[in-house]
């Protein structure tokens, strides 16, 4: 039978055995005991004794305990979870990328000053914002780098009664977090009937208070906001700038474009829309693009090119500071650029083209499906959100157990209970890198869970049953954390634990 890896598997030093051997050291240097002064010198080291099969099959179990982007599909909603193309890697491993060092002289490493030079330049088009500044390390922080332009433009200006953001209520958590962080009152805009801005809401809202709104186009819903003309006019009139939540761009991608609908600053997540890795603690970036008139405000240093030679500007007397430390996740601007060159102008659009299909094959395959519904407009983007309120209600069945029964499919779940506004909400992006196939196959599961929630709804309710780890108690895990193996076996010898 086949051995399901477990949440318990024995740690690498409870396999080892005295005496097998899987590597070698290398000799140790020379003179290495004038180098490390006494104090700091290790006495022993001890390491797992494993040959090197033991040592292969040990890591292969436990990753087969996970789930990631080369497994299969990966829908999670607004997470834009695409396929990470390997030629990425190549380049940004390359020995002249990857063993450079920010504070070598700038005339040695030209290169790398041109790939973000580059990068740079291919954003711009992309978003129709002027300038951008590649150091934020993820969207949150490019967020966070945005609202603080937004602050420093209107006290530049002496306009210091500026101190409230606009946020409507489908937004992402990071949007009212930022604005909270760079100081400002979060206002909450509702949403209309057909899930976007309500404009008469917004008329009210907007005031000699207000800072700017923070946007997502499309938006949670993966609906676009066909006002945005309109509520670039009223938020403007009124003083205010528009902040664009890049995250949702895989949607319009080389169709139109964040500074022409009216956006004064985009930040995007080049983890979601430009394919470098996402998640698992790896680093992402999430680069701020402004137009003109706050340019001045930008992180330091630019990357500039005078013809000839590319160097750093740190010549900006107004601006933030520093977000991040250096130019910011330099491999991943690489893996980016990569992206990018590969698929080239036309790629992008058909990106998009794609993506939007994806989303729209499956809302038209799943929708009718007893159990789930579909609230709002028909046509999406790039993602769609579904209820399973029906389900719920005549069932018993949440949102939460769907999740957990499409593991047992062998299936990533989407994302849930977001956006805020859709009760019992399944938020799907399959995003343009999954075939026909992965799309019938997902929405074939749906569907069975479905009917598993009419006619049997316990195998729902106790899924999942066939995972390396079954059902948390996330109750208890936030309450009583218990993360490491010591932790564990400690409380277990205590019969403080019963798994
Ligand atoms: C992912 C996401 C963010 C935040 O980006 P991170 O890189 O995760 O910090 C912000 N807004 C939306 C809509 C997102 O999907």
């Amino acid at each position: 039978m086949f051995r399901q890896a477990k949440w318990d598997e024995p740690l690498i030093f409870e396999l080892s055995k005295p005496g097998r051997i899987g590597f070698t050291l290398p000799e140790p240097i020379e003179d290495v005991d004038v180098q490390i002064p006494e104090g700091l010198r290790r006495k022993s080291l001890e390491l797992p004794e494993l040959s090197e099969p033991e040592i292969v099959k040990h890591y292969t179990r436990l990753s087969e305990m996970n789930y990631g982007v080369d497994s299969g599909i990966y829908p999670l909603g607004s997470c834009t979870m695409k396929y990470n193309p390997k030629i990425n890697e190549e380049f940004a491993n390359h020995p002249k990328v990857a063993f450079i060092h920010p504070y070598q002289d700038e005339r040695t490493v030209q290169g790398a000053l041109q790939i973000m030079w580059e990068l740079e330049q291919w954003l711009k088009e992309i978003t129709g914002m002027d300038r951008f500044t590649l150091q934020p390390a993820a969207g949150a922080n490019g967020e966070f780098t945005g609202v603080m332009i937004i602050r420093a433009y209107h006290l530049d200006r002496g306009e210091t009664q500026r101190t409230e953001m606009l946020v409507p209520d489908s937004a992402h958590g990071t949007n009212p977090a930022s604005a909270a962080m760079a100081g400002f009152k979060v206002i909450e805009i509702p949403s209309n009937e057909q899930g976007m801005v309500d404009l008469e809401a917004l008329e009210n809202a907007v005031s000699e208070r207000t800072a700017g709104i923070m946007l997502t186009n499309p938006n949670t819903l993966g609906i676009f906001e066909e006002d945005i003309l309109e509520i670039a006019k009223i938020v403007h009139k009124a003083g205010g700038l528009l902040y664009y939540d890049g995250a949702n761009l895989n949607g319009i991608l080389g169709k139109i474009r964040p500074g022409d609908m009216g956006f004064d600053v985009v930040h995007i997540n080049l983890h979601k829309t430009f394919s470098t890795p996402h998640g698992g603690g790896g680093p992402g970036a999430g680069p701020v693009g402004v137009k003109e008139h706050l340019v001045d405000y930008l992180p330091v240093p630019l990357v500039e090119f005078d013809g000839e030679k590319y160097y750093l500007n740190y010549d900006l007397p107004k601006s933030i500071g520093k977000v991040k430390e250096f130019y910011g996740n330099f491999a991943v601007l690489v893996r980016a650029l990569t992206y990018l060159k590969m698929m080239g102008r036309e790629g992008l659009r058909e990106v998009a083209e794609v993506a939007v299909l994806n989303a729209n094959y499956l809302t038209q395959k799943l929708k009718g499906t007893r159990g789930y519904e579909l609230p709002h407009k028909e046509l999406r983007k790039h993602e769609v959100v579904f209820s399973a309120e029906p389900m719920r209600k005549e069932t018993g069945v949440k949102t939460l157990d769907v999740a957990k029964r499409l593991l047992d499919f062998g299936l990533h779940a989407p994302t849930i209970y977001f956006p805020l506004i859709v009760h019992e909400a399944l938020m799907i992006e399959p995003t343009e890198t999954v075939s026909k196939e992965e799309l019938d196959a997902y929405v074939e599961a749906l569907k069975k869970i479905s009917e598993e929630a009419y006619t049997n709804p316990e195998i729902v309710k106790s899924a999942p049953h066939n995972t390396a780890v079954r059902r948390v108690d996330d109750v208890l895990a936030a309450k009583k954390p218990v993360i490491t193996w010591r932790m564990y076996k400690e409380l277990k010898e205590k019969g403080e634990v019963d798994y």
